[in-house]
């Protein structure tokens, strides 16, 4: 565990896991999504944007290979020796033909071979088959593999209300498969969801922490140009979070969490002409800094509250 911000990690986890400083490239493989094409809702998720929640993913007009070397070039300025994680950010990157899978992950692989340290693929529960979880186990043994789920809340009365189109059961049905074949799982959550009390963002961590799951992510929700989202809240506006509510319940949730559970992120990410509220998650340091200042001030670390 981390003794300055008094919970676990990513960077501090991979310098112990490699000794070496590992960014993530965020890749667009222009994908879609089944609460996007009709299969299984319209729309998407109510909050989504029109990127696929990809915003800050490379250029999907550009090849997936032209997106991996145009960062890598930006971060190796920074930090030469760097190793990376290629991440497939935007929609559900295992919604194709099993074929075409293959071909993408693989041909990521390719393009770097002796610096990519893991896989990274973010996508829904309910876009797998029973060939792909056996292609994956297969796949995770020559190349380490993180799938990241949407959770977003586990109460089911939010997701019916943000068109997740996803169940909770789906949702731990595939942590299950995935990690009986050996494969990292990281759910992401989102905190200040319409009506949401802090009683529900913090039996959401209870969810998490019922399963086996290996890391998490954490966002304030953020309303964005030309999402369903804003539109819903221009005509019936809900409570939106302040910058102290955030970073209270975000220190009452570390603090519920699962000891070995790797925290990966705890800041929203966006593109600031497309936030329209609130404005505070644009200043992403400010946010981690209030949230690590407040855990030292209270004396709190990560599982201090995990039962
Ligand atoms: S599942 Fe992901 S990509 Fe699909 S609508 Fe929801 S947030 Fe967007």
């Amino acid at each position: 565990m981390n003794q300055e911000k008094h919970y676990n990690t990513l960077t501090e986890y991979y310098q112990n896991k490699l000794n070496r400083k590992v960014a993530k490239i965020a890749l667009n493989a222009n994908f879609t999504c089944p609460n996007r094409d009709g299969t299984k809702g319209f729309g998407g998720c109510t909050y989504c944007s029109k990127m696929g929640s990809g915003d800050t993913a490379g250029n999907p007009l550009h090849s997936i290979k032209e997106q991996y070397f145009e960062m890598k070039g930006i971060i190796t300025k920074k930090w030469p020796n760097a190793l990376f994680v290629p991440y497939l950010q935007a929609y559900s990157n295992t919604y194709a033909p099993l074929e075409k899978l293959k071909e993408l992950y693989e041909g990521i692989l390719e393009l770097d071979k002796e610096n990519i340290a893991e896989l990274a693929i973010a996508t829904r529960p309910d876009c797998f088959t029973k060939e792909l979880y056996e292609y994956l186990e297969i796949l995770n043994q020559k190349i380490p593999l993180s799938i990241e789920l949407g959770l977003q809340s586990s109460n089911e009365a939010t997701a019916q209300k943000i068109n997740r189109c996803c169940t909770n059961k789906e949702f731990i049905n595939c942590v299950k498969e995935l990690k009986q074949r050996n494969i990292k799982v990281v759910a992401h959550i989102i905190n200040g969801l319409p009506n949401e009390t802090e009683a529900d963002m913090l039996q959401t961590i209870d969810f998490i922490n019922s399963l086996d799951i290996d890391g998490i992510k954490i966002h304030s929700l953020l309303l964005l140009k030309d999402t369903v989202l804003f539109e819903q809240y221009q005509k019936e506006p809900f409570p939106i979070l302040s910058l102290e509510e955030y970073v209270s319940i975000t220190v009452k949730q570390i603090a519920r969490l699962k000891p070995s559970i790797l925290i990966h992120r705890l800041a929203a990410d966006g593109i600031k002409e497309d936030i329209i509220l609130p404005k505070w998650p644009l200043k992403k340091l400010v946010v981690m800094n209030e949230i690590d200042k407040l855990m030292r001030k209270l004396n709190i670390y990560q599982g201090d509250d995990f039962n």
